[in-house]
């Protein structure tokens, strides 16, 4: 086939004929780029064009990567059929085709996605972690009611993707059935596994790369010494063999990093990003800033507002010049349209341990569980029809989600709970929430906790509103 040819077929279609052969790659990768970079140059009033240029550049990222780990032989031609079936075909495609039909005919919004924590318990005790918030019995889910919520998603929502968090997500186990017997049961969805990395045997890679249907995302801190401080001794090294196992099965992987004020300009310094990217071959990287929630509140953790500023601007850098997906939940608000917490269309929920339905993982209060919800007859739209949720979502359509351009606030700093802290207060309190933990329930009942989150927002807002209207609004 030549580059004629190749030109007039669809990007589905383009990535299966990359898989195993590199004449064709070589060929094809340009001719994606190019009908990416058409699809995001669209005309419309509600996106600024340095979103747009963003979004490019993760699909550049994410093609250019992947296409670097097949001709390293990184990925197994199991991995890349799946990649290309599961990944761009439903998640990228069919799900995402069918949800937009459900707003636009029925403006029914459907979240994208789910996090799910299926289990409490894990093997390390890192200092700041939301999971083991209180001594005792981990609390897991069961087999039914975690294979129920899979095929659920996919019926109700034609939602392919489902990000496994923890505890530890490989410790999950139930009625003889472990992580590995539910990716094989579901697998034609596509999940992110956010793991301590412990737990990837050679055994365990090998099954990953037979499965196909999984990527884990790695947590790191830094280099040995930040890893081994917050997450346990000798836990880096143990990291690193990980990430031997996984390149040898062919398994493609990413980092995950929590900044706190400590590591804040290490974990998006050339030197990092080299060490993780081009050294161990990630595929991509999720940069989370600390969140004061769970174990061990402390607000001394948070990245200061000149720190946020910093990994903003490091991290344009590293995803539009540089070339590599390390996104940050916070400062790429804009590549989401701000925030995507409580079943927002494009967005997600978080289910955890006992089955306690949240608006994402950083805001640990819970209007409904999933389980009595499933005892009471009913179903996942009945999570989505929490007066709670609903209100999040009016309020991320009041700060510009879906308005046009000149209704949109500061989308890098469009986090409800962080950023917003008073907005957020204001609402919660309305309802009767549950707190998922101990220290969630502290913290809600704290006047200190909220003076100095709100204070905290003051202070970002005069940093970073500024270099919104600069970046974005203006141009
Ligand atoms: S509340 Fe914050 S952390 Fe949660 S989805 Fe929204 S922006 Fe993200």
């Amino acid at each position: 086939m030549n580059t004629k040819d190749l030109a007039k077929l669809g990007i589905t279609e383009l990535c299966m004929m990359m898989i195993n052969n590199s004449s064709v790659r070589k060929m094809a990768i340009p001719i994606i780029d190019n009908k990416i970079r058409k699809a995001n140059t669209y005309d419309d009033e509600t996106t600024f064009s340095a979103e747009k240029y963003a979004h490019y550049c993760f699909f550049r990222n994410l093609l250019r990567t992947l296409g670097k780990r097949m001709d390293e032989k990184l990925l197994t031609k199991e991995i890349q059929r799946k990649i290309v079936k599961n990944f761009v075909g439903n998640v990228m495609f069919n799900g995402k085709d069918k949800r937009d039909q459900a707003f636009e005919q029925e403006s029914r919004e459907i979240p994208s996605f789910i996090t799910i924590s299926p289990t409490q318990k894990c093997n390390l005790k890192c200092k700041g972690c939301y999971a083991a918030s209180h001594k005792g019995s981990f609390a897991k889910l069961d087999w039914e009611t975690f294979d129920r919520i899979l095929t659920e998603k996919k019926e109700l929502w034609q939602s392919y993707f489902t990000v496994i968090s923890g505890g530890e997500p490989f410790l999950w186990s139930d009625k003889g059935k472990n992580l590995f017997d539910v990716l094989e049961k579901h697998n034609d969805q596509f999940f992110l596994i956010y793991t301590n990395g412990t737990p990837i045997s050679k055994e365990n890679a090998k099954r990953l790369a037979e499965l196909g249907n999984a990527t884990p995302a790695i947590s790191v801190e830094g280099f040995k010494k930040e890893t081994d401080e917050r997450r346990g001794k000798g836990v880096f090294e143990k990291i690193l063999e990980s990430m031997v196992n996984l390149r040898d099965y062919g398994v493609p992987f990413g980092i995950s990093v929590t900044a706190t004020q400590k590591n804040a300009e290490l974990v998006v310094s050339d030197e990092f990003i080299d060490f993780y990217f081009e050294k161990q071959k990630a595929v991509y990287g999720w940069l989370f800033q600390y969140m004061p929630i769970g174990r061990g509140i402390d607000l001394e953790y948070l990245v200061t507002p000149e720190q946020r500023l910093h990994m903003y601007q490091r991290g344009r850098l590293i995803n539009e010049v540089r070339g590599y997906n390390y996104i940050d939940f916070w400062n790429n608000g804009y590549m989401s349209y701000g925030c995507i917490a409580a079943g927002r269309k494009g967005g997600y929920l978080y289910i955890e341990w006992n089955g306690n339905v949240t608006p994402c993982v950083f805001i640990p209060y819970s209007p409904v569980n999933i389980c009595d919800i499933y005892r009471n007859g009913g179903n996942l739209d009945v999570v989505l029809e929490s007066q709670y949720f609903s209100d999040i979502r009016n309020w991320q359509k009041s700060y510009g989600y879906l308005k046009n351009r000149a209704d949109v606030k500061n989308r890098i700093m469009p986090c409800f709970i962080r950023d917003h802290h008073q907005e957020f207060y204001e609402i919660t309190s309305k309802y009767p929430v549950k707190p998922i933990d101990e220290p969630a329930e502290k913290a809600l009942k704290s006047k200190e906790y909220h003076k100095q989150m709100i204070k905290y927002d003051e202070e970002l807002a005069k940093l970073l509103d500024p270099v919104w209207e600069k970046d974005f609004s203006n141009k």
